[in-house]
């Protein structure tokens, strides 16, 4: 158990299971999740209590292992970070290890935060596909790199705007552990960030974006869309035979119309495999049975199957004809390319061969 993963209701049983009041637990939540205090500062508890949690080790963190900032060269960037961590069990080989990104821009700084440590998906213009699979995050792992990275920004807490859970991983294979983090950095005695601002990708898990209907998890949803077609999307994203582009767009239009929110398809840009007219076309014809959707184009960042990335004039284009055809479109960049934490980018590049040996 680790106490970081707990909901106030639940902290309450944990204390008095320990003889102690109830209102210790509001008094811990709001000490680790909105102050990020670490528990041998959370003074107001009793000092037994401080010993207590930390001799059974109740809170256990992650480390930071690397760091990495983009210098303000590319204007996109804003000084965009990439930050690995890592997680070793004291007395299992247990270890994981993933990156998350801080990403700044004009309006906003955006926590990008993996759900896995590796992904077991196999999309074929991803980095992280290439990595060995090292297991799901628990939420106290998804939550540290949050609070860590406001922590090492320490001016920035009142200026974390969004989450979003597009690092490694795919989040719907772990949905229990992201559901209860996403609730925790929503919750009114945390960090408080709004469901509107707090965003699960998906590359198109069915049975997440249906337990999220059925349990009314309002949070937003992007998907990984990539192809209009279901055979070219197949090549791309193997996913697609297990959960069909034709059912993921029935499902998308299910969540549209019970939260009455849009849904942000990704599409990530390859030149000659899925940006000519053709694919325009069926993605105008996508947006407009759908209606409530826009799309968020991101050009290739990799270099796998000799494909090559769009000139900055070939994503303008495809923006406008997609423009021209009244479609919500948006272009941002690649913010953190030179640091490889751009989108597809997270692969562990200086610590790959340490988790392979
Ligand atoms: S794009 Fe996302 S789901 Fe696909 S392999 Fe990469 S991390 Fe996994």
């Amino acid at each position: 158990m680790n106490l970081l993963e707990l909901y106030p209701e639940e902290l309450e049983t944990f204390f008095l299971k320990l003889g102690e009041p109830k209102y210790r637990a509001g008094q811990i939540f709001l000490r680790i999740h909105k102050h990020l205090s670490s528990i041998d500062k959370i003074y107001e508890l009793p000092k037994k209590i401080r010993n207590y949690i930390i001799e059974k080790q109740l809170i256990t963190e992650i480390q930071m292992i690397q760091h990495e900032k983009v210098s303000n060269i590319n204007l996109n960037d804003f000084g965009t970070q990439k930050f690995v961590f890592e997680y070793k069990h004291e007395k299992s080989s247990l270890s994981r290890i993933f990156e998350a990104v801080w990403i700044v821009s004009e309006k906003r700084k955006t926590a990008c935060i993996s759900s896995q440590s590796g992904c077991s998906l196999n999309c074929t213009f991803c980095a992280t596909a290439k990595l060995p699979f090292m297991g799901n995050l628990a939420t106290w792992q998804i939550l540290q790199q949050v609070y860590k990275m406001i922590l090492y920004n320490k001016n920035y807490q009142e200026k974390l705007t969004n989450v979003v859970f597009m690092g490694m991983g795919e989040p719907f294979y772990n949905y229990d552990n992201v559901i209860r983090a996403a609730k925790i950095l929503n919750h009114p005695m945390g960090l408080n960030i709004g469901v509107r601002h707090i965003t699960i990708s998906t590359a198109g898990v069915i049975t997440g974006i249906q337990r999220l209907i059925q349990e009314n998890q309002p949070f937003n949803l992007a998907i990984s869309l990539n192809s209009p077609f279901e055979e070219e999307r197949t090549k791309l994203m193997d996913i697609t035979k297990k959960f069909p582009l034709t059912d993921l767009l029935k499902i998308c239009k299910e969540y549209i119309i019970h939260f009455k929110k849009k849904i942000t398809f990704e599409y990530v840009l390859i030149p000659d495999i899925n940006m000519s007219k053709r694919h325009i076309l069926e993605l105008v014809k996508i947006a407009k049975q759908l209606k409530y959707c826009k799309f968020n184009l991101i050009p290739l960042n990799t270099n796998f199957n000799n494909w090559r990335a769009p000139t900055e004039l070939e994503v303008l284009n495809f923006q406008k004809k997609l423009r021209e055809n009244d479609i919500l479109v948006f272009y941002r960049g690649s913010p953190g390319k030179t640091i490889n934490a751009a989108c597809g980018m997270l692969a562990l590049q200086k610590v790959h061969s340490n988790i392979i040996s």
